[in-house]
C-alpha cells in the first residue's frame, strides 16, 4: 500500500534507521531501514530531514516491536518536499505547554498524535451527529450567515457591510430553522455561531460551531429532550466505539452514555444551589460559577449530563412558548459536567401570542415580519436546540480550554491564522 505523511522523528542505531511518519492516523507510521539488507533504502531514510513530505509503499510488519505506531516493511520512499528552514516548533512528544503557541501553529502541530486525536474526534462527533439526524428522518440544511435581524437582540452581532446596508453575522440560525418547520417537519444544520460579546473565558469563542436542529409536529417539550438526549448518547457513544486509539493517546476514558438524562426543574436547580451555600438569583440564567458547582453536585449523585428545564421568562429569548402562569417557559439547558452545552426548548408557534412575546421583549416586529409571516399559514407546534460542538468536545475530552477544540481560533484577540 501507499502511505503518505510527514517525518515526524528520526533515530539512527547503527545499522538501523528508524523513521516516524505522521499520516492520516494519530499514530505515526513507522519505517525501519536496515543496512545490510537495503543499503540504498537505508541511506534515503537516514538523510530524510525533519519535517520532510514523503509517501512510501509498503506493508506493515508481521513483527511489531514498536509502541509508538505501526511498522511497515518499505520496498519505496518518494519525497515530495522537503523544508527549507527548521521547524518553528517541537512537534514530537507533548505538545507546547503554552497554548497561545498551541494556537498560532496548530496547522504544524496537527502532525503531533495528540493534537491530531483531538480533532478526528471533532470529526466523528460531526459523523455522529449526521448520521443520527439523518437516520431519524431531519433533513440537512443550510441557512444564512449574512442575516438582517438577530435572534436575541443588537449587542451581540457583529456587523458587515451588505452593499448599502448594514447587516450581521448570524449568531444563531433560530429564526430560520423555525421558518423551516412550516415546510419540512425535522431540520438540521450544522453550522458557525458569530458573537460579538468581548468574552474573556475558557469557554466562549466568537466563532463557534453548533449542531441545530428544529422538529415539529410535538407534543411537548419532552420530545425535543429526547431527541437531544438520543442524540448526545448517540454521539458519545459513536466516539467510544470508533476513537479509540484517539482516546487512547489522550488518556480518556469515555465512559457509556445512557438515556434519559436527569430533569432538574429550574427551581430544583436552584435550591440545589442554595442548600450547597450557592448565591442565586430565581429570575436570570445560571452564571457559570452556580453551573459549575451544579455539576459538581450532580456528578456525585452520578448524573454527569442533565437537563435544567422551565427557564424564567426574563432570562429567555421571546421565541420560547410561556406557561399559562406567563412566568416559566420552556426553555432548557443540558449541562456536561458543569457546563452548558446546549439550550433549547418548545417554541411559541402561535401567531398572536408571537407577537406579544416580542413586544414584551421590546423587540419592534417589523423587523422580524419575514419570520413572523411563517407563522401564518399553519405552523405546527415544534421545539429544537442548538448544541455546541466545541463545548461537547471539551467535556468529551476533559479539554480545560475551548480553544483547544478549534483548529483556528477566533476569540478577542485572534484573528490569525
Ligand atoms: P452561554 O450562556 O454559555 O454564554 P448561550 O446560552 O449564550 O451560552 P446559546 O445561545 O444557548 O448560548 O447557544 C447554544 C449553544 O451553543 C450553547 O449551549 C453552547 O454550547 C454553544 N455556544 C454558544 N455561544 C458560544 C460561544 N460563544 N462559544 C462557544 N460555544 C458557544
Ligand atoms: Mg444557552
Amino acid at each position: 500500500m501507499r502511505l503518505c505523511g510527514w517525518v515526524l522523528r528520526s533515530k539512527v542505531i547503527g545499522k538501523v534507521v528508524i523513521v516516524e511518519v505522521s499520516g492520516s492516523s494519530v499514530k505515526p507510521y513507522v519505517l525501519v531501514g536496515k543496512e545490510d539488507v537495503d543499503p540504498g533504502l537505508y541511506n534515503t531514510l537516514k538523510d530524510l530531514p525533519l519535517g520532510s513530505a514523503i509517501c512510501f509503499e509498503g506493508e506493515p510488519s508481521e513483527t511489531q516491536k514498536s509502541k509508538r505506531g505501526v511498522e511497515y516493511n518499505v520496498k519505496s520512499v518518494k519525497v515530495y518536499s522537503k523544508p527549507s528552514e527548521p521547524l518553528p516548533v517541537e512537534l514530537v512528544g507533548k505538545v507546547p505547554s503554552l497554548l497561545d503557541t498551541r494556537i498560532k501553529y496548530r496547522w504544524l502541530l496537527l502532525r503531533n498524535p495528540l493534537e491530531k486525536a483531538i480533532f478526528k474526534v471533532r470529526q466523528s462527533v460531526i459523523e455522529a451527529a449526521r448520521r443520527y439526524l439523518i437516520e431519524n428522518g431531519f433533513i440537512e440544511v443550510h441557512t444564512p450567515k449574512i442575516v438582517a435581524a438577530g435572534a436575541e437582540g443588537g449587542a451581540t452581532l457583529f456587523k458587515v457591510q451588505y452593499f448599502e446596508r448594514e447587516a450581521y453575522l448570524s449568531q444563531s440560525p433560530q429564526l430560520y430553522k423555525q421558518m423551516l418547520v412550516s415546510s419540512l417537519p425535522r431540520v438540521f444544520e450544522i453550522t458557525p455561531y458569530f458573537r460579538a460579546e468581548k468574552f474573556n473565558t475558557t469557554r466562549h469563542l466568537n466563532e463557534s460551531w453548533g449542531i441545530d436542529v428544529e422538529q415539529g409536529f410535538i407534543d411537548g417539550l419532552e420530545d425535543v429532550l429526547n431527541t437531544l438526549e438520543n442524540l448526545v448518547a448517540f454521539i458519545v457513544n459513536y466516539v467510544r466505539e470508533n476513537n479509540k486509539e484517539e482516546l487512547e493517546t489522550l488518556g480518556v476514558e469515555l465512559p457509556r452514555i445512557s438515556t434519559p438524562f436527569k430533569r432538574l426543574r429550574f427551581e430544583e436547580a436552584i435550591d440545589i444551589l442554595r442548600s450547597n451555600g450557592v448565591e442565586v438569583q430565581e429570575s436570570e440564567d445560571l452564571s457559570d460559577q452556580a453551573e459549575r458547582e451544579l455539576g459538581k453536585i450532580m456528578a456525585e449523585k452520578g448524573h454527569d449530563l442533565y437537563f435544567i428545564v422551565g427557564f424564567p421568562w426574563p432570562s429567555t429569548g421571546f421565541y420560547y412558548m410561556r406557561e399559562e402562569d406567563g412566568y416559566h417557559t420552556r426553555k432548557f439547558d443540558l449541562d456536561y459536567r458543569g457546563l452548558e452545552i446546549a439550550s433549547g426548548g418548545q417554541r411559541e408557534h402561535r401567531y398572536e401570542r408571537l407577537l406579544e412575546a416580542m413586544k414584551l421583549k421590546g423587540l419592534d416586529p417589523s423587523n422580524f415580519s419575514f419570520y413572523l409571516e411563517a407563522f401564518k399559514y399553519g405552523m405546527p407546534p415544534h421545539g429544537g436546540f442548538g448544541l455546541g460542538v466545541e463545548r461537547l468536545l471539551m467535556q468529551m475530552l476533559g479539554l480545560s480550554n475551548i480553544r483547544e477544540a478549534a483548529i483556528f481560533v477566533r476569540d478577542r484577540t485572534r484573528l490569525i491564522p
